[in-house]
C-alpha cells in the first residue's frame, strides 16, 4: 500500500521546536490549528519563522516514527512524504533533513502554500484537521492516521485513526492501523 506521510506534527516536533524558540509557548496551549491567538507566541513571529530553513532543519522527528516508517517499509508498503512550504529554502531544508534521518532516499513533494496537492495515496499520516476534512470530503476512499494533538481531536470517520505521536507503543499502533485499513479495504 502507498502510506503519505505529512512532515510537520506529523514526523518532525514542529510545536517543539516552538516551544525551544517561545519561552512563554507550550504545546497544550495550541488548541486550534491556527497560531493567532495562542497563549505564549506572537502570531506574526511564528509565521516569520515558518519561512526559516534553520528552523525546520533543527526540528527532532517524533520519538518512534523513523523506526515505524522503517518498519512500514520492511513490510513491504511504499512510504512517501509531503509537506507544505513557504519558500524553496524551506523545501530544501526539510528534504535536506529528512535525507539525513532516513536509511533510503525519499520521496518528498513541496508544495507552496495551503493548497493541498493531490498526491496518490492509500493510507494518509497527517495532522493538520482542515486538510484531513478537505480530503474526506473529496476522496472518500482515503484512509486517515491522524497524529493525535490538542487541536485535531473531534474529527470522526470510518477512515479515521487517532495515534499519539509521544506514545511508547506509536510503532505498534500504527502497524495495526495500517493493517486494519488494509483488510477492511480488501473485504
Ligand atoms: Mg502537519
Amino acid at each position: 500500500m502507498i502510506i503519505l506521510f505529512d512532515l510537520d506534527n506529523t514526523v518532525y516536533d514542529l510545536l517543539g521546536g516552538l516551544e525551544k524558540r517561545f519561552k512563554g509557548y507550550k504545546r497544550e496551549y495550541q488548541k486550534t490549528y491556527s497560531f493567532s491567538k495562542t497563549k505564549g507566541v506572537v502570531a506574526q513571529d511564528v509565521y516569520a519563522l515558518f519561512g526559516d530553513p534553520n528552523f525546520f532543519y533543527e526540528l527532532k522527528p517524533f520519538p518512534h516514527v523513523i523506526d515505524a516508517i522503517e518498519r512500514l517499509r520492511n513490510y513491504g508498503h511504499y512510504v512517501r512524504f509531503f509537506s507544505s512550504c513557504m519558500n524553496e529554502a524551506v523545501a530544501g531544508a526539510k528534504a535536506q533533513r529528512l535525507w539525513e534521518d532516513l536509511p533510503f532516499e525519499p520521496e518528498l513533494c513541496c508544495y507552496l502554500g495551503d493548497g493541498y496537492p493531490n498526491i496518490h495515496h492509500h493510507i494518509l499520516v497527517d495532522d493538520n484537521p482542515i486538510k484531513i476534512r478537505g480530503i474526506l470530503e473529496r476522496n472518500p476512499s482515503s484512509r486517515i492516521i491522524i497524529t493525535k494533538h490538542n487541536y485535531n481531536q473531534g474529527i470522526k470517520g470510518q477512515g479515521v485513526l487517532y495515534i499519539d505521536p509521544f506514545s511508547p507503543s506509536y510503532v505498534d499502533e500504527l502497524l495495526a492501523s495500517v493493517l486494519v485499513f488494509k483488510t477492511r479495504m480488501m473485504i
